[in-house]
């Protein structure tokens, strides 16, 4: 359980919610909506960036860096960053858990897009479209994922360890030691230690996402010669050692006092929906005008 984290736009009622029900895992916010809020409360559009690098930072030092950079621009929201909010809600490298960086979609926000015209229905006509539009989809994933039989990885996440090996490969590395899981990695004015065991680097890439970073691609490299290609990122689930307090768990829903009768609620019709461009993939959201059938269909940013 102290493995998992959420994350959610900045509302206090969403934190509220999710610490009653679920009061181990960390929350953090996603750094999209804070630099959206960031932007539009605090006037902080001209030099954004700085925020962003902030929050994308792996070491404490960089982080730093960043923070420093920012609160020289604007000191007021950076009092807001690190007192109101907390660096552990937002920044990569303060994060206590694992925050792994692959959630690049919004896939609730995707999902009420699909539904604006269900959501008038009867709750059993908008299960039903629900259920339908994930057949669809878990359809089309199937096919998919049995036209790419062999692949170890999902596609953004080999994206990603394609891009680290790449970098890697201009790495000089060497064996201190003599134990063949330890590495110093030399390159581009940083000398950093892996440890393969730990899956950690002192970059701390690796041990914040989960997935090799170039440094640890170099000591890979070095470790298995060209078969480090095929590196098994998650182990297979034959061999995962859940423990048994955990096997047993039952989690419920939360009791919850329910309102009878329908929300009422505002809403636009036909409006297309497209999310923000960022890294990864983008999912777009469209009607047809006459029939009203969904489109969604994705992109992917390849920087
Ligand atoms: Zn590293």
């Amino acid at each position: 359980m102290n493995q998992i984290c959420t994350l959610s736009p900045i509302h206090k009622s969403i934190a509220n919610g999710i610490v009653h029900v679920y009061n181990h895992p960390h929350h953090g916010y996603c750094m999209g909506h804070l630099g959206e809020n960031l932007r539009v409360n605090h006037h902080c559009g001209d030099y954004l960036h700085l925020y962003y690098n902030a929050t994308k930072a792996y070491s404490l030092e960089e982080f730093d860096n960043h923070f420093v950079e920012f609160k020289s621009k604007y000191p007021a929201a950076a009092v807001i960053l690190e007192y109101d909010i907390g660096f552990e809600k937002w920044s990569s490298a303060h994060f206590p858990v694992n925050r792994y960086d692959v959630m690049t979609t919004n896939i609730v926000e995707s999902r009420n897009a699909m539904l604006i015209d269900e959501m008038e229905y009867p709750m059993a006509s908008i299960f039903n479209s629900i259920a339908k539009g994930f057949g669809e989809l878990f359809r089309e994933r199937h096919a998919y994922i049995l036209k790419s039989m062999g692949n170890q990885m999902v596609p953004s996440t080999k994206k990603i360890a394609r891009k680290e090996m790449i970098e890697g490969d201009s790495l000089y590395v060497e064996n201190v030691t003599g134990d063949d899981n330890q590495f110093t990695v030399f390159g581009a004015g940083v000398t950093a230690h892996v440890d393969l065991r730990e899956k950690s680097c002192s970059c701390r890439e690796y041990d914040l996402i989960k997935i090799p970073c170039a440094h640890a691609m170099a000591a890979l490299r070095s470790k298995h010669g060209n078969e480090y290609d095929s590196i098994n990122v998650v182990p297979l689930e034959s061999e995962w050692c859940v423990p048994e307090e955990l096997l047993n768990v039952k989690i419920l829903p939360p009791l919850v006092d329910t309102k009878l009768g329908r929300k009422q609620r505002k809403r636009v019709k036909g409006v297309m929906r497209i999310s923000k461009a960022r890294e990864g993939t983008n999912v777009q959201f469209a009607r047809e005008q006459d029939t009203r059938e969904p489109h969604v269909w994705t992109t992917t940013n390849l920087n």
